[in-house]
């Protein structure tokens, strides 16, 4: 069970070791810089190529990664650093302070592959037996509880989270869960890559069964069984898209309620098994999931699940299992993103310790890049926005008085978090042995289940950051109602200590203006200032809202992406409506300062462009990207936010002041002749 993150991320959330690159790629650097700007394409007909061109030209997507962005090599150089502090921290011995002792022996039994393949299958032989001893379903409860707490999540989702209706406090959440594909679609839709993914799985399960000491044919047959019962389960889980409603994942009841539901599930048994408090109350996010899976549960011989619930142990293991583990698991990556081959250890070893121990690790990264001068200058970049979104919803003619008082009452009240967090996380508890890599992945699985776990019934901690220092992305929570910078994102191409504040405010400024408006989005609009799922629109101004996002979801919907698969405009409603406001108020709070600047240097043009062009500039080249085309598949049905050409070219065309700064005419491309505009 790991924390379950119900916030909005301003990057693709990665996975662990889903990203990587080699050195050896040829790159621009990693600023912003002229020399990426196409000059013979027209701004007007096309921006996002004027502005990446020539980076898109000069840039490769190395073999070890499904995409190459620009931020990329900012998360390669963090790797670099986070290498050296690991590296050091494990070579201290034994007079180590307790934090380079974990990080540096986690990090060193990662990079020990010698002993790893010596050890085969040998480290997950204990959870192998444990389920092939149970006799009854109800003791497979108990031990599918076992197996969350130290790591794998099959059947189904345990875990706590803010009570929707009081942010205070913290309840326990059943949700759905229990697959291994990305996705319910990849069970349940005929589509020619779903299905060609689903052969995959099984060619994946059927390796895995075999290493685990299956003969081929029996493999075979339980991998198809593992197939069988994912379908079950995502036939009945609802879909993302309606996820992104909270009302749709708005079921409070006692704990009694649930554990009648659904018998099958042996819930009671499930919480004693797993450690939970007392608790009454919880959250069960999709009852229809668990009222239909009942059954399916029923249904299904108990053999067929144990065969189901070891094959999530196996795929959980693999990538800290001996080299035929980790290379079946890359197979299914290299399916599903299409990247060559797979990164090198010490970054897969990189991304372990961050996700285990990441306010560890964090901590001496922020000791090492962090200065207190980036935090003063994003203070004021926040303030800057905040004064800016206010007057953009003053100034709105379609909301009302009533609404925009509200609007401001929220808006005041989002708090922000800069860097890394005033306390770091207390590691003191987890043992970490030089020479005990699965080992070590389970105990600390377990330690942050049991520490999520031991939040049900105690009131929210807003103290706590969702995302580790290091982290190149940001975030904004509905229920904490704060916007998060991790120190990681404050670096180029994102915020530039060299560059004119046109240019970071068409970055970091506009990550900042996005973060803002997901507070306002067709999520975030349904929270209230303290975080509760609250209504405080008039009847009115809320149709009015739909009006407007429904013409931001039509038009992101006619985007192509890869062939002939268009964007989803209601999946990726949140993050389009985010970029379209961020960029906005960006703009105006540059146009403040630039009219507050007594010197004129504000206004100056630099390198033949205006402030303004600059700032639609900086605003391009974060979203200079390459990706492969198996990775952009799998991003058009998994991931809310747009590819970057269209979180570029789907902003600029329905802005007035993009076409002003860059003299477009009606007609052209650029200009949008049904321009949306939300905030
Ligand atoms: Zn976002």
């Amino acid at each position: 069970m790991r924390a379950c993150r119900f916030w909005v991320a301003f990057l693709l959330v990665m996975t662990s070791a889903a990203f990587s690159q080699s050195a050896a790629s040829s790159k621009p650097g990693p600023g912003f810089s002229v020399d990426n700007i196409d000059k013979s394409v027209d701004p007007c007909v096309d921006f996002y190529q004027y502005a990446c061109g020539n980076w898109i030209k000069n840039s490769e997507i190395p073999a070890d990664r499904p995409a190459w962005q620009s931020f990329s090599e900012l998360n390669e150089s963090n790797l670099e650093v986070e290498r050296k502090i690991l590296e050091k921290a494990e070579s201290g011995g034994a007079g180590r302070n307790p934090i380079d002792q974990k990080i540096g022996d986690l990090y060193g039994s990662c990079m020990d592959e010698k002993a790893v393949d010596a050890k085969g299958i040998t480290p997950l032989k204990p959870e192998l037996e444990r389920i092939a001893a149970v006799k009854d379903k109800g003791a497979l409860i108990e031990e599918i509880a076992h197996i969350h707490l130290i790591g794998p999540n099959p059947l189904f989702n345990f875990y706590s989270n803010s009570d929707l209706h009081n942010a205070d406090q913290v309840i326990a959440y059943v949700d759905q869960g229990g697959l291994s594909l990305p996705d319910r679609d990849y069970y349940v839709k005929d589509d020619a890559d779903k299905v060609e993914m689903r052969k995959h799985l099984a060619d994946y399960a059927t390796q895995l069964f075999t290493l685990a000491g299956q003969t081929p044919q029996q493999a075979a047959s339980s991998a198809q069984t593992v197939l069988v019962v994912e379908t079950l389960l995502a036939a009945n889980s609802m879909e993302r898209t309606k996820r992104r409603d909270p009302k749709n994942r708005d079921h409070k009841m006692t704990r009694d309620e649930a554990v009648a539901m659904a018998p099958e599930f042996y819930l009671n048994r499930y919480f004693d098994a797993a450690g939970t408090p007392n608790f009454k109350e919880l959250n069960v996010t999709n009852p229809d999931f668990f009222k239909q899976v009942n059954g399916v549960i029923a249904a299904l011989p108990l053999e067929s699940l144990k065969t189901y619930v070891t094959w999530h142990v196996l795929r959980g293991a693999a990538p800290w299992l001996s080299q035929p583990f980790v290379d079946a698991n890359f197979k299914m990556r290299q399916a599903l993103t299409g990247q060559k081959q797979n990164q090198d250890r010490w970054k897969r070893c990189v991304d372990l310790v961050d996700g285990s121990l990441g306010e560890a690790l964090g901590q001496r990264y922020v000791e090492a890049t962090f200065g207190v001068e980036g935090k003063q200058r994003m203070l004021k970049m926040v303030a800057a926005l905040e004064k800016s979104l206010d007057e953009d919803i003053q100034g709105l003619s379609w909301m009302s008085d009533d609404t925009k008082k509200q609007a401001k009452v929220k808006l005041m009240a989002i708090r922000n978090k800069i860097g890394y967090p005033d306390q770091y996380r207390d590691y003191s508890l987890i043992l970490i042995k030089r020479d005990d890599l699965m080992g070590n992945v389970e105990r600390a699985n377990e330690f942050e289940s049991k520490r999520q776990i031991a939040k049900i019934d105690k009131p929210l901690d807003r103290k706590e950051w969702g995302m580790t220092p290091p982290e190149v992305n940001a975030y904004y929570s509905g229920s904490y109602n704060e916007i998060v910078f991790p120190a990681g994102i404050l670096q180029p191409p994102f915020f530039d200590k060299s560059m004119d504040d046109a240019v970071n405010f068409g970055g970091i400024g506009l990550v900042i203006g996005h973060e803002l408006t997901h507070g306002f989005d067709d999520q975030g609009r349904k929270f209230d200032p303290t975080g509760n799922l609250r209504d405080w629109w008039t009847e009115q101004d809320g149709k009015e809202f739909e009006k407007r996002v429904n013409c931001v979801a039509d038009e992101y919907s006619n985007f192509v992406a890869v062939d002939n698969m268009k964007l989803n405009g209601r999946l990726t409603l949140g993050e389009n409506t985010a970029d379209n406001g961020g960029a906005r108020v960006a703009l105006a709070a540059l146009e403040h300062m630039i009219a507050d600047d007594k010197s004129g240097k504000e206004g100056q043009s630099i390198d033949g462009y205006t402030p303004e062009q600059r700032f639609f500039l900086g605003f391009g080249r974060v979203w200079c990207e390459k990706q492969r085309p198996e990775y952009l598949r799998m991003q058009v049905s998994t991931n809310p936010h747009s590819p970057g050409k269209y979180r570029v070219n789907g902003v600029v065309q329905n802005m007035p002041e993009f076409q002003k700064a860059w003299n477009c005419k009606a007609g052209q491309p650029m200009v949008a002749e049904n321009a949306c505009r939300v905030w």
